[in-house]
């Protein structure tokens, strides 16, 4: 269990913050949640629109299999109940960028029910300090259009591409007890969702929003009344909205406040959150089973695929790794993003043994690409390249420091290892003679170093390493550089 230590300090004693998210997270799908129009990211408005996107009389929405599918697929990701018996509800607003004037959502029976997300804050230790955040459901609904108000100096416009787009709402319970917390939290639901292949997780783009709700309790008490800041769409974001909001509830108890529970907007620029409206002016929003649609059931064939068609989620394949010998801190940074995954796996099967390629792909390549500002997907290596540097460090072409000096090169010319080895003869070599001569001169050109040396001062052996390696310009190995000088030195 992770021990939560945040904690607010007020006049009269110290404050704990209980956290819930609810996270909209657009399916991946082809087309709609009830109608046939295209969902890509960026098209021109409104050319992604249906007859029943626009609300025209007489369309009837016919529920789109696959985004049932992915939504089933990610309640199983997070061992959550799959209810095989769910229905479709209209939740009744006006507004203009609702053509039907009612969002089709499910209230009352959602296709998925309780399940569980598992976090760590501990990245060296995940296992050691697991904590379970439990999620209360999974429903679909359909997102809404897009207002624009930008355009023109007295008109706004609207744009329907997103209307009927289909969503997960995804709701946690109040189990979260500090910004990390919900940061993590966020994180690996963002992770599971693009390794099932749900949701692609680009909150850039909108495909995963947040709200957060956030109230404060003394350490003990009875969960406090809550606020709901809507709409955040990074994690950076959710994090500082609960850390203002948090302690902005505090200081208003602390003065003798009370806490009205209301909906509030998050202010990017301040890192503030202002109110919106509070729970008197909320909406009733009359809601009834939608008559249009039948209620949805899933047969055990269907659930079979679903199951069937599931990866590798983050946590197994996680464990798999530790126990090909991968720290624990390895095996969790390079599960935490799915291409990157995906790359080691791939790397894997070319043969590469596990550790040193954990080692490599962690630190040379990762620390290439963060200096490149590039992702692994556009890796200016590719695995069959990686696979071949490793190769070369495993049969004791390459050393360590020579395969650090081999890639570079490889990211400068995109040439092979082996081709750069050869052409650039960084080939390590164990020629005994050839070592024993350099060793020979070291020795001659250190005499005070020697004599320290035999005079005890062994501290010194690494210095006689060094200057042979670089009297070799690094192309010694080193295992036969260490026998030899301590065959020297006597
Ligand atoms: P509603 O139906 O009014 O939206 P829910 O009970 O479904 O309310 O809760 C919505 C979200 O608020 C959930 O994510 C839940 O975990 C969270 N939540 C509920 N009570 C609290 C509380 N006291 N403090 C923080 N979050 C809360
Ligand atoms: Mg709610």
């Amino acid at each position: 269990m992770t021990e939560s230590t945040y904690r607010i300090q007020g006049a009269t004693g110290e404050w704990e913050v209980v956290i819930g998210l609810e996270v909209h997270a657009q399916v991946t799908s082809q087309a709609k949640l009830f109608s046939g129009a295209a969902t890509a990211f960026g098209a021109e408005p409104n050319t992604q629109v249906s007859l029943i996107d626009a609300a025209m009389p007489g369309m009837l929405p016919v529920p789109n299999r696959e985004c049932i599918r992915q939504a089933v697929r990610t309640g199983m990701a997070i061992d959550a109940q799959i209810n095989r018996w769910s229905r479709f509800d209209r939740k009744n607003y006006f507004y203009a960028d609702l053509p039907q004037g009612y969002q089709i959502s499910q209230l009352y029976h959602p296709l998925v029910g309780e399940g569980a997300i598992e976090i760590s804050l501990d990245e060296k230790d995940p296992e050691g300090s697991v904590k379970s955040i439990g999620v209360e459901r999974i429903h679909v609904e359909q997102d809404a259009g897009k207002l624009m108000h930008d355009q023109h100096p007295t008109r706004s416009y609207v744009d329907l591409n997103r209307s009927g787009v289909a969503l997960m709402e995804i709701v946690s319970r109040p189990d979260m007890r500090s910004p990390a917390e919900a940061g993590a939290y966020l994180r690996k639901l963002r992770a599971i969702l693009r390794y099932v292949g749900s949701c692609d997780g680009n909150m850039e783009e909108g495909s995963m929003r947040a709200d957060v709700n956030v109230s404060v309790r003394k350490v003990g008490d009875e969960l406090g009344t809550r606020t709901e800041t809507k709409n955040v769409n990074s994690v950076r974001f959710v994090m500082a909205a609960i850390e203002y909001e948090a302690k902005r509830q505090v200081s208003v108890l602390e003065d003798g406040g009370r806490i009205v529970q209301e909906t509030r907007l998050f202010n990017v620029e301040s890192g503030t959150t202002r109110s919106m409206r509070s729970k008197e002016d909320a909406h009733d929003y009359r809601y009834f089973p939608d008559p249009d649609l039948l209620p949805l059931e899933l047969d055990e064939a269907f659930l079979e695929e679903c199951r069937a068609s599931l990866p590798e989620l983050p946590d197994a394949k996680r464990k798999r790794y530790e126990g090909l010998g991968i720290s624990a801190y390895a095996a969790n940074v390079l599960t935490a993003e799915v291409e990157a995954a995906r790359w080691f796996d791939a790397l894997l099967e070319t043969g590469a043994k596990p550790v040193p390629a954990a080692n490599w792909v962690t630190s040379e390549l990762f620390g290439a690409l963060n200096r490149t500002g590039k992702g692994i997907e556009n890796s200016p290596v590719s695995v069959d390249q990686a696979a071949e540097l490793l190769a070369l460090v495993a049969d004791g072409t390459l050393s360590g420091s020579l395969a650090k000096q081999v890639f570079e090169v490889m990211l400068e010319t995109g040439d092979g290892a082996a081709r750069i080895v050869e052409e650039r003869g960084l080939k390590q070599t164990s020629d005994t003679g050839a070592i024993e001569a350099v060793i020979a001169g070291v020795l001659e050109k250190n005499p005070n170093q020697l004599a320290q040396y035999r005079g005890g001062k062994e501290a010194l052996f690494g210095f006689f390493v060094g200057q042979t390696m670089k009297a070799m310009g690094g192309k010694a190995n080193p295992a036969v550089v260490n026998d030899l000088l301590k065959k020297a030195l006597g």
